[in-house]
Order: structure tokens, then C-alpha cells, then sequence
């Protein structure tokens, strides 16, 4: 397809604006795909506030934006499962296919990934992508496009339940609500874990857990969450805890309220990059820590437990703006994190 689109680009730090770029070219193994929503994460804001994660540095005008959903518009002459006119989810990491990692079936472990909006390979925070075909899954008809810019973070979530070995008839706790942490617990409750339970510090993330599906919720800042588990576990424990706030206080929680012998999935990056943990503690109860870099394989799934309503998914939206506000939308979300579960960027008018 010819013609020029709108790019929404971060030109230094707090500063967004805007170019037109040619609309891509498909290759013959790749999908043009028009955008409708993607979803502003974590990491965008990061680089957005601070110019940088660890190693991956911005050199602007660099394109943020990794959770995409859209329509397929036109395809590469090798494509065949998808046509014009399917909607699709997009997973955001294509990777070298022939590493030790991508062999064994981990390629969300490949030294080689390419990932929308991590330096310097740019992001979808503008009209059009051109995308491999494989990484392009296509949405049932009662799955909308903004579910499927969803399904990223979404897919998280089921990688850290799966890393926990989460099953049915067992009693899990997601330390921290906000994005990461509500995907968590509904992976949890859609795999049939009995028992889920939310820890934050904010009533208004708390009352949004309650209102997508958890079983109960504890407020960190007013109640004593180890207390608090094991009152509910008839002083038992839990079996799986899942870390998503980043903090040594809520993963020391998780090795004082866990049972022996059970799981914990750390998720969330702690500021310093370093915590000190009751080490001894742990191995008196057998635990086993296991940790989440993304996730790998789980698009299918995620996007079935979305169709079968037992994934709540658009619910965990709080604010939409439009691609024309890439500025307000990034600022909004930065000074107003107490408020901003989720936020998208409604890329087209049609959507
Ligand atoms: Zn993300
Ligand atoms: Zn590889």
C-alpha cells in the first residue's frame, strides 16, 4: 500500500511529537496491519520519563508502543492464514529461530529478538505495521481489536501463572494490582486456581481487582499482609505467590506468607535491580522461586480465555486517548499512576 501515515514519536525526555512516514512495504512471510488501539506500558512510560532501561538507551525521535491490535490489510505473497480484513493480535518479539533458545522451544530467551519499542528497534505508536505473519494471531469474532492489543500484557500474566505451576484447587496471592498484578490474577482464576488474592497499598487498584474477579483483596498500607494470608488460609499459607510490585518489602511478604514447599513467581523489576531476602527462611520451607522475562507460546491461549469470557480483559481499561494526544497520554499516565490501571491509544477513527 502507498502513501504516508502519522507516527507518534518521543523526540527526548517528556517530549512526544509527531512525523509521516511512508506507509511499510510487506515482505512476502509479513502482514500489513492498520493499528486501532495499542496499550501504554510500564516500560513506555520508563523510557518516556527517564530516556532509558538498563542497557537499552533512546536516541530519539524513537517510537514507543508494543501492545497492538489492528486489522490486516494486506498480505505477503507466502502468507496464507491470514487475508484482508482479519483482525489480529500482535506479538511483538520476532527472534532468530535457530539459537539454542528458539530451538528449545524458549525464543522469549533469544539473545537475537527483535521487540517493538526496545532501543533501537522503534515501536507502534502510528497507523501502520508491517509484521511477521506468525506473530500475527487472528481474533475471534467476539474479541474486539482493543482485547487484542491486550492480550500482551495479558500474556504475561498466564506466563507467570505457568511459571508457578498454577492448578486448580489451589490458593494464590499477586502481590501489587495494577496492570501486570490484575492480569496475573485472572491468568490464575482462568487456569482454576480456587483462591486469589490481591495485595496493594491503593483502595482504587484494590476495588479494581475485586471488580475483575479476585476472591479477596488486602490492603498492604493498613493491614499486615502476611497476617492477613494466613488468616485466610487457616494459618496454612498459600500455595503460589506472584510478585508484581517490585519491592524487597512485598517479596520478603511473599517467603513469610507462602506454605512450605511451595512456588513463587518474581515479575516485577525492583528499582535497584537488587533486594536482601530471608534466604534462610526459604530453604528451611523448600521454595522454589521461579522468574517471568516476557513469555513465549501463550498468544493462542490468551486470547481463547478472552473469547470464553473467563478473562475480563477490556475491564482492566482505564483511560483511551487518541494518537493526535501521544503527549497528554503519556503525562496523564505518568502523573496520574494511582489512577491509570490501563491505558491505550485509539490509533484509528474506525475502531
Ligand atoms: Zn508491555
Ligand atoms: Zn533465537
Amino acid at each position: 500500500m502507498d502513501g504516508k501515515m502519522k507516527v507518534a514519536v518521543m523526540n527526548g525526555i517528556g517530549k512526544m511529537g509527531f512525523e509521516e512516514r511512508e506507509i511499510p512495504k510487506v515482505k512476502e512471510n509479513e502482514v500489513l496491519v492498520k493499528l486501532d488501539y495499542v496499550g501504554i506500558c510500564g516500560s513506555d512510560l520508563h523510557y518516556y520519563e527517564t530516556g532509558a532501561i538498563g542497557d537499552y538507551v533512546v536516541e530519539p525521535p524513537f517510537v514507543l508502543g508494543h501492545e497492538p491490535g489492528g486489522v490486516v490489510v494486506e498480505v505477503g505473497e507466502s502468507v496464507t492464514h491470514l487475508k484482508a480484513g482479519d483482525r489480529v493480535a500482535l506479538e511483538p518479539g520476532k527472534t532468530c529461530g535457530h539459537c539454542e533458545f528458539c530451538k528449545t522451544g524458549r525464543y522469549n530467551l533469544c539473545p537475537d529478538v527483535v521487540f517493538f519499542a526496545t532501543p533501537p528497534v522503534d515501536g507502534v505508536f502510528q497507523e501502520y505495521v508491517a509484521h511477521e505473519a506468525d506473530l500475527c494471531f487472528k481474533l475471534p469474532d467476539n474479541v474486539s481489536t482493543l482485547e487484542g492489543a491486550l492480550i500482551e500484557p495479558l500474556a504475561v500474566g498466564f506466563h507467570a501463572a505457568m511459571q508457578g505451576n498454577a492448578h486448580a484447587g489451589q490458593t494464590a496471592v499477586v502481590m501489587g494490582a495494577g496492570c501486570i498484578g490484575l492480569v496475573s490474577m485472572m491468568a490464575l482464576k482462568a487456569m482454576g486456581v480456587s483462591k486469589v488474592y490481591v495485595v496493594d497499598i491503593m483502595q482504587k487498584r484494590l476495588d479494581k481487582a475485586m471488580e475483575l474477579g479476585a476472591d479477596g483483596v488486602i490492603n498492604g498500607a493498613e493491614k499486615d499482609a502476611v497476617e492477613e494470608v494466613l488468616r485466610l488460609t487457616g494459618n496454612k499459607g498459600c500455595d503460589l505467590a506472584i510478585e508484581t510490585a517490585g519491592t524487597q518489602i512485598t517479596t520478603v511478604q511473599t517467603i513469610h506468607m507462602t506454605k512450605k514447599g511451595s512456588d513463587i513467581v518474581l515479575v516485577g523489576y525492583s528499582k535497584s535491580g537488587e533486594m536482601t531476602l530471608p534466604m534462610s527462611l526459604a530453604l528451611d520451607k523448600e521454595l522454589t522461586f521461579k522468574t517471568v522475562f516476557r513469555y513465549r507460546h501463550i498468544y493462542p491461549m490468551a486470547i481463547e480465555a478472552v473469547a470464553s469470557g473467563k478473562v475480563n480483559l477490556k475491564g482492566i481499561v482505564t483511560d483511551i486517548f487518541r494518537l493526535e494526544e501521544a503527549q497528554k497520554a503519556m503525562d496523564y499516565s505518568v502523573n496520574n499512576k494511582a489512577d491509570v490501571v490501563k491505558a491505550v491509544i485509539k490509533i484509528s477513527e474506525e475502531a
